[in-house]
């Protein structure tokens, strides 16, 4: 197992051992429910508030706007559903290099009535402050763009689209689960209303995320019950996850500089290795502004899935976008919207990496790509 190499980081993450140690005493020990008054409820209920200051102290909001939810995909649906419910406009706008969990969630209000704008995004991958005003209406109840893309990387002018939003009254909501924990975020800053995140996006455990919702944005719940989390996500909370989440975000508050520095550097390396050893090789995206550990490559002639499994037999472990779209073979629609012709997108592959990422890794993975690729377009007569 060991000899692998991960390059899927922005799939999933492995969780810091010192994570997996602090949420150890919630499942044995601290069991209680959290809303109980008695003692072992309170145990676990000070678990959730450690967790909810630790978070807010990561983004910069007050603990009670922190909305604990089952991952960044529920905090998605909730942030556009619930927002849309709860407002007075019938209109949403969005890019259209958003995440399935955004943009299947306005499909959805598509069909009850609402009107939705996609943006598109330039070469680059990114959308015009400029593009969001004109979109804007009377009837606008809910700006949502991403932080940080999955697939290529590139960053969002979240401080100039927030800034928009906010001139216009219109709530501001933004995907920052790519971003969390690896490059810093500001809501009070950058205007920002409603923002989801992801811990196993930065070394925190799977299903578990939240929603941070400005004290006066109001929002519809998806889940009725209990009435926890004030209401807006019923179901007793994921306690162990939760003190997981919690720690994942004050590690990353205190080595996140670091730590992106050194997985920049290793990226750029990886990026100089392949863009100059192998011929017919393109970095998609935008060249500087993007997130730390991911690199999206095409390779003329090259087909992305084929590509993967071949480098999974060489004990590589990368992908060709979001987990979604390689499971459904869809057309990698966030390389169209970029403009890149459908051929080049299909020849595409990301490479994502993270803390366990080591500089024999880069070298060990830039020497395979060029055999592999060399070896596929050997047996490719087109090429
Ligand atoms: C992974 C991801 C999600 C979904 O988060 P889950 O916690 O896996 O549900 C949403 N948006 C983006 C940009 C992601 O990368």
């Amino acid at each position: 197992m060991d000899e692998l190499i991960y390059l899927d980081n922005a799939a999933s993450t492995p969780v810091d051992p010192r994570v997996v140690t602090a949420m150890l005493p919630y499942f044995t020990w601290h069991y209680g429910n959290p809303s109980a008054i008695h003692p072992m409820g309170r145990r676990a209920d000070e678990a959730l508030e450690t967790a909810r200051e630790q978070v807010a102290a990561l983004i910069n909001c007050q603990p009670e706007e922190v909305i604990f939810t089952s991952g960044g995909t529920e905090s998605d649906n909730l942030a556009i559903s619930g927002a849309a419910m709860a407002g007075r406009g019938r209109h949403i706008i969005t890019s259209e290099i958003e995440h399935h969990a955004v943009l299947l969630a306005c499909h959805a209000l598509e069909k009850k009535g609402f009107e939705v704008t996609y943006l598109p995004v330039d070469s680059f991958g990114q959308v015009s402050p400029k593009d969001v005003e004109a979109a804007i209406t009377p009837q606008t109840a809910l700006v949502s763009i991403m932080a940080a893309n999955n697939v290529i990387g590139t960053l969002q002018p979240v401080a100039e689209i927030g800034a928009v939003c906010r001139r216009q009254g219109v709530i501001f909501h933004t995907d920052a689960v790519q971003m969390a924990g690896h490059l810093p975020l500001d809501v009070k800053r950058d205007n920002i209303d409603l923002l989801s995140l992801s811990a196993h996006k930065f070394n925190g455990p799977k299903g578990v995320g939240i929603l941070y919702a400005k004290g006066d944005v109001p929002l519809a719940p998806l889940i009725l019950g209990g009435g926890q989390e004030s209401g807006l996500r019923s179901g007793t909370e994921n306690v162990p996850g939760i003190a997981g989440l919690g720690l994942a975000a004050g590690i990353a508050a205190l080595e996140m500089q670091e730590e992106a520095g050194r997985v920049s550097s290793l990226r750029k390396k990886l990026a100089e290795a392949i863009l100059g050893s192998i011929p017919g090789s393109r970095l998609n995206g935008h060249p500087q502004k993007r997130l730390p550990g991911n690199l999206n490559i095409s390779f003329e002639g090259v087909e992305g899935e084929y590509l993967s499994k071949e480098l999974a037999k060489q004990g590589i472990c990368v992908s060709t976008g979001s987990a979604c779209s390689s499971a459904s073979h869809e057309a990698p629609y966030v390389l169209l919207a970029t403009g890149l012709e459908r051929d080049l997108a299909n020849c595409s592959i990301r490479l994502s990496l993270g803390k366990m990422t080591t500089p024999e890794h880069i070298q060990k993975t830039a020497d395979t790509l060029s055999a592999v690729v060399s070896q596929i377009r050997r047996q490719t007569p087109v090429w």
